[in-house]
């Protein structure tokens, strides 16, 4: 690796050329390199080698060739597997914490407290799972075996980076099947930790590979491989639809979790001092880079101005500013693609004639490198307005003001998207009914404890499939009926 600057967690920078195909550390075929940003700094902080085609095929290969062992050995052995994965995760949580935060932003506190032990949970719920499934069942003469669909080639964006991997990787090892990590080529290095990890737990070689690269090399060639019986993408819709159309012609299951657009409820009753900022606070949380992220904020039109005076205090007490520093809350954004498409959302939001109440373009104040974006808010924001039916990913919260309940759940509907929702209310029926009108895998009232058991993804253009808990694992399984089995 050539000498580059800041290197505050310590990257192997052999490991960051290198992928983890059956077992081992090895070179690419035809090594080409990247450099990995801290967004903080702007300044590189490592070099990853991004893989060709002839390194999908050795991964796939690979994978290929473990499967019938792995698909056949116990549930017990791939529960203790998946045991000592969750016991590393843990024991190595600083070292992801400090991966995370340099390669993607994340406030270190932030990384400590949620990302890096959600991503645990992922493990800790798939060992759960396998250990109580019941793979065979007998009906009527009939035997319904479910069984590991075979090799999958999971593809992972750069937000939350460890935690979209364990979402896949362990309910996919559970299931019994082999896979391929590519992970986000800008966000890279936790991903290496982690597959070091899979190592020291024990996982036999070629059940778990790791490539690193570009969408349209790396990514695509697993879409397009006749070898690879599943593909599992979580990313924007323009990478999910391609991996749908690479994956046709050779039928593989395809499971997309995409983007999103989440309204935020609030009906009359609300308790607004409570609500209004935890739901700036959810919108903002990983500045704005989630995909269920409530970005909506729709609110009784009598109670705007309310509203906006509560949102706008809790914004304006958000520090933003060094990831490494225990006091900061929001870091930068991830990436500069991702910070230059923020800006030219805001400056959208502003020339349609949205009321900026907060924040707005530009770097946050004393910040002249780095991708630090204002916390900004929007009031008085049209359904039909462009930041109100485009995902930001970033921290912009609408607020929209609403006349009716029916109108409430209208423009609650009114997007493309369906992953994330919620409601507030101190009624809990009035909850329950609005909840079951809205057209999203995920909603929440009150915004309740997260529950790693429940399935995640979505309705309409955000994706197909779900992750997380026995639905997530199921997705990694096919469905064979044995007649005359007795
Ligand atoms: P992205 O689509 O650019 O990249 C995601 C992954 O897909 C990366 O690994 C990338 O290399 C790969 N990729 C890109 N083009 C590809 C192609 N042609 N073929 C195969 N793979 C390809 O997205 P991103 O910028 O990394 O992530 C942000 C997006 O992801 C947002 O739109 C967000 O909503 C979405 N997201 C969704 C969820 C969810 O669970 N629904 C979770 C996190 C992020």
């Amino acid at each position: 690796m050539t000498s580059l600057s800041t290197n505050a967690y310590n990257v192997d920078p052999v490991a960051c050329q290198r992928f983890y195909i059956n077992g081992r550390w090895i070179a690419p075929a035809k090594p080409t390199f990247m450099q990995v940003i801290n967004p903080a700094t702007e300044e590189p902080v490592a070099e990853i080698a991004l893989g060709s085609s002839e390194d999908v095929d050795r991964a796939v290969s690979a994978a290929r060739a473990a499967f019938d062992g792995w698909s056949s050995s116990p549930v017990a052995t791939r529960v203790a597997i998946l045991g000592r994965m969750h016991d590393l995760i843990l024991e190595r949580k600083e070292m992801f914490a400090q991966a995370i935060s340099l390669e993607m932003g994340a406030a270190i506190s932030f990384a400590r407290s949620l990302q890096v032990p959600l991503a645990a949970e992922h493990v800790r719920i798939a060992r759960d799972v396998v250990s109580q499934y019941r793979f065979v069942s007998v009906n009527n003469g009939t035997a319904i075996s479910r069984e590991p669909i075979g090799v999958c080639a999971l593809i992972t964006p750069w937000n939350w980076p460890l935690y979209q991997i364990t979402a896949k990787v362990a309910s996919a090892l559970a299931a019994g099947c082999t896979v391929v990590l590519k992970p986000s080529e800008l966000s890279p290095l936790s991903a290496q930790v982690f597959a070091q990890l899979v190592h020291d737990a024990g996982v036999p070689p070629g059940v778990f590979n790791l490539i690193n690269g570009t969408g349209p090399k790396v990514g695509a060639a697993l879409a397009e491989h006749v070898d690879v019986d599943m593909i599992s993408i979580t990313g924007s819709n323009r990478a999910g639809v391609l991996v749908a159309q690479a994956a046709a012609p050779t039928v593989k299951r395809v499971a997309q979790e995409l983007g999103g657009k989440s309204p935020n409820v609030m009906l009359p009753d609300a308790d607004f001092a409570k609500a209004v900022p935890l739901g700036v606070m959810s919108a903002f949380r990983n500045v704005g880079q989630s995909c269920s992220a409530p970005t909506r904020m729709i609110v009784p039109r009598d109670r705007l101005a309310d509203v906006e005076a509560l949102a706008v205090a809790t914004a304006e007490a958000i520090v933003v500013g060094d990831p490494q520093s225990d006091a900061t809350v929001l870091g930068p954004i991830a990436n500069e693609a991702q910070f230059n498409r923020v800006q030219t959302m805001i400056i959208a939001g502003v020339e349609s004639g949205a009321k900026l109440i907060c924040g707005g373009p530009g770097r946050v104040e004393g910040f002249s490198k780095g991708f630090f974006a204002r916390p900004t808010i929007f009031s008085e924001v049209l359904p039909q307005m462009r930041i109100a039916q485009e995902e930001i990913f970033g921290p912009v919260l609408c607020i929209i003001p609403y006349d009716t309940i029916d109108q409430a759940v209208e423009i609650a509907n009114s997007t493309p998207y369906g992953l994330g929702a919620h409601v507030q209310t101190q009624d809990l029926d009035a909850g329950r009914a609005v909840a079951f009108r809205i057209r999203a895998g995920q909603v929440h009232i009150n915004h309740p404890a997260w529950d790693p058991h429940a399935p995640f993804g979505g309705y309409k253009q955000s994706g197909n499939g779900r992750e997380y808990g026995v639905q997530g694992f199921e997705e990694y399984l096919e469905t064979k009926a044995i007649l005359g089995h007795g």
